[in-house]
């Protein structure tokens, strides 16, 4: 028979070595995931089938059975789900790296678990956790029986199997047991393993057992008594004992035989049909990992049915941390389950839960749509609709439900804060239910994150609005001249730092019926008294003439100059328009590779400078002018200042070089360097 061989793309081969070279004491995992592979071929082609029904002609039943043969040290784990075909073995078994390998390795190095494996999508590769050479025995409706074979390595084989018996339909796997793993091969372990991982997977899981049965028989019954064989099962021989012998003689006699039976070792009951009340935590921790692969328990369900004109249940999981490719594009859209009156339907079901619910796990089985429903059917299926929004409805409910216990909502918030503000920005219907689960430090904050809401009890009365800033981390947020005011006049500051953060205010605008207001864009206001007022006003009025000198040396740099009610020490800032985008947008623009530029020639931030009056050098620049309005100094000082205030006010230089020459300049100045002398250093023409 021809044989080829094929080398592992290189990051499995690594994969596969940390595997098996890792000491690692909790193996048991593979049984797991080879199940819960077994499971998703199965679902695959009872879907197919659903259109097709002649697609199960070759293999009526489903199920998965996991026979031990203890005298070829081998466990095989077969499924009759939709198999592999020969171009599907060379593929996804070796030779097409998924993101999950490279990731998991790194999550390895960082400490991770390698029960945690099955969540990278490279579940299949524990396999060599236990086993010392793997064959992967496949049939697929489309394509002949072929065998998988690797004993790691770097390569493995695939050959047109003509040795073993037909599979009909799916695949089986043979796993070789190192010496130290034969464990696996007791009923008693494997019962366990399948009990604690893959209790409630939706096919019949059968175990191969033997059985030792007694029987009366007579001499000649005995003779012709044949032992049962169930298809695909192991053979099995009578053995006699000694004693067994000597009771041939008798006329009666009690024999000891060895039955092979299937055992059925999981629920198939579905978990969702049955009553909330009657199903405790562990079950349903066991359920949630049996669904998603995940190695640590929910932190969060909601098991609801829903009646009336239409109607279906559903299961809805809250994980306890995020994935590790949440955000990756081309990932599946969401992980909610559809069934349809028991019958898995499809797993990445577009319309069934907004994107921005992604990371909510679970299943929905609906006793209304038609089994027979296609992808295209469903998307525009009224059903559907009122399915997502009662999903969408009971989702709130949960986080609310989270909400309560603090320590619970921290890790949720941690975890899955994106999300919630991904949904204040695109959902614009539970916009405001969503701010209520917004959390974010503030100048008033101290260690613990503030709501919203409580944001609005610490108002001192005069104040109107919600101020915020954005920026790139707490740390220079914290210390911004952007909140100086407000900070002395006691008005709290939330920080806003992470980049979603700029979208979810731009939509979310008002909390409470107070305006969200940003504090580094123009025409801030500040609620203040008369005399505050006037003062303010006398101040601007007396630096006119400043402001113009300065917005004349800046030139188109700059839309305004003028004098700031928002910094005080700090002598001045650049703010950006109200609509425009802000710095830290400008940041965020920049950093994306793809953005389109046109939108940011016409979005990038049209600066204003504000000056603070109360600052010593704004004073000085001010008598300068007012001295003599062509002072030659105060044009370098001038654009210095705007290079530093760009600088603060989370902006990027652009001419790095012609920045770098003024401060050499300054630094000249103050080594008392002639500058004739050294010709090189001098700028006004870099500019
Ligand atoms: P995942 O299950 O997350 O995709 P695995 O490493 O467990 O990752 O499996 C890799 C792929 O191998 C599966 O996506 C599937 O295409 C294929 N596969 C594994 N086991 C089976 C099986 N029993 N029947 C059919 N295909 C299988
Ligand atoms: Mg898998």
């Amino acid at each position: 028979m021809e044989t080829e061989t094929f080398s592992f793309q290189a990051e499995i081969s690594q994969l596969m070595s940390l595997i098996i070279n890792t000491f690692y004491s909790n193996k048991e995992v593979f049984l797991r995931e080879l199940v819960s592979n077994a499971s998703d071929a199965l679902d695959k082609i009872r879907y197919e089938a659903l259109t097709d029904p002649s697609k199960l002609d070759a293999e009526k039943e489903l199920y998965i059975r996991i026979t031990p043969d203890k005298e070829h040290k081998m466990l095989s784990i077969r499924d009759t789900g939709i198999g592999m075909t020969k171009a599907d073995l060379v593929n996804t078994l070796g030779t097409i790296a998924k993101s999950g390998t490279k990731a998991f390795m790194e999550a390895l190095a960082t400490g991770a678990d390698i029960s945690m494996i099955g969540q990278f999508g490279v579940g299949f590769y524990s396999a060599f956790l236990v086993a010392e050479r793997v064959q992967v025995i496949s049939k697929h409706n489309d394509d002949e029986q072929y065998v998988w074979e690797s004993a790691a390595g770097g390569s493995f084989t695939i050959t047109r199997d003509t040795v073993n018996p037909s599979l009909g339909r799916g695949t089986e796997v043979r796993l070789f047991l190192k010496e130290d793993q034969l464990e696996y091969l007791e009923e008693r372990k494997i019962k366990e393993v399948i009990k604690k991982h893959s209790e409630f997977i939706g096919y019949p899981i059968q175990l191969v057992v033997e059985k030792e049965v007694e029987k009366e028989v007579d001499d000649e019954e005995e003779e012709e008594e044949e032992t049962e064989t169930k298809e695909g099962g192991p053979k099995i021989e009578e053995i006699e004992d000694e004693e067994e012998k000597k009771d041939k003689e008798k006329k009666k006699k009690k024999i000891k035989e060895k039955k092979v039976d299937n055992e059925v070792v999981n629920k198939t009951k579905p978990l969702w049909t049955r009553n909330p009340e009657d199903i405790t935590h562990e079950e349903y921790a066991s359920f949630y990992k049996s669904l998603t692969n995940d190695w640590s328990d929910h932190l969060a369900v909601k098991h609801f049915a829903i009646e009336g004109q239409l109607e279906f249940r559903a299961i809805l999981f809250v994980p306890s941390r995020a994935p590790f490719d949440m955000f990756e594009t081309r990932k599946k859209r969401n992980n909610i389950k559809l069934y349809v009156r028991r019958v898995f339907i499809m797993d990445d079901c577009e319309d069934l839960i907004p994107e921005w619910l992604n990371f909510v796990k679970g299943i929905v089985d609906s006793e209304d749509l038609p089994l027979n429903i296609s992808r295209e059917m469903l998307q525009q299926n009224k059903i559907l609709k009122v399915i997502r929004k009662n999903l969408v409805k009971k989702c709130l409910e949960m986080f609310f439900e989270i909400a309560e216990d603090k320590e619970q909502f921290n890790k949720f918030y941690e975890a899955f804060a994106k999300n919630i503000k991904l949904g204040i920005h695109e959902d614009s219907q539970n916009r405001s239910k969503l701010a209520d689960l917004l959390r974010y430090y503030s100048t008033k904050s101290g260690d613990e994150m503030t709501s919203l809401k409580d944001y609005v009890t610490r108002m001192p009365e005069k104040q109107k609005n919600i101020y915020y800033i954005t920026g790139e981390s707490r740390a220079t947020v914290e210390n911004s001249s952007f909140i100086e005011v407000l900070k002395k006049k006691g008005f709290e500051v939330l920080f806003m730092v992470e980049p979603i953060d700029e979208y979810a205010v731009t939509q979310l605008k008002e909390y409470d019926g107070k305006k969200l207001v940003s504090v580094t864009k123009e025409g801030l206001e500040f609620e203040e008294d008369e005399e505050e007022k006037k003062a303010r006003e006398d101040e601007a009025k007396s630096y006119e003439g400043l402001c113009a000198q300065i917005k004349e040396i800046l030139g188109d740099k700059v839309e305004k100059v003028l004098v700031s009610n928002r910094i005080s020490e700090s002598p001045c800032v650049l703010v950006t328009s109200t609509y425009g985008w802000s710095s830290n947008m400008e940041r965020i623009m920049k950093a994306q590779a793809l953005r389109d530029s046109s939108m940011s020639a016409y979005m990038a931030s049209k600066k204003s400078l504000e000056l603070s009056p109360k600052n010593a050098i704004i004073k000085a620049l001010k008598a300068k002018v007012d001295a003599d309005k062509n002072d030659k100094t105060v044009k370098d000082l001038t654009l210095l200042m705007y290079d530093v205030a760009l600088v603060v006010s989370g902006f990027s230089i652009e001419k790095t070089d012609v920045f770098a020459s003024r401060i050499y300049r300054l630094i000249q100045l103050g080594l008392g360097i002639d500058e004739d002398e050294d010709q090189e250093m001098k700028m006004e023409e870099v500019d």
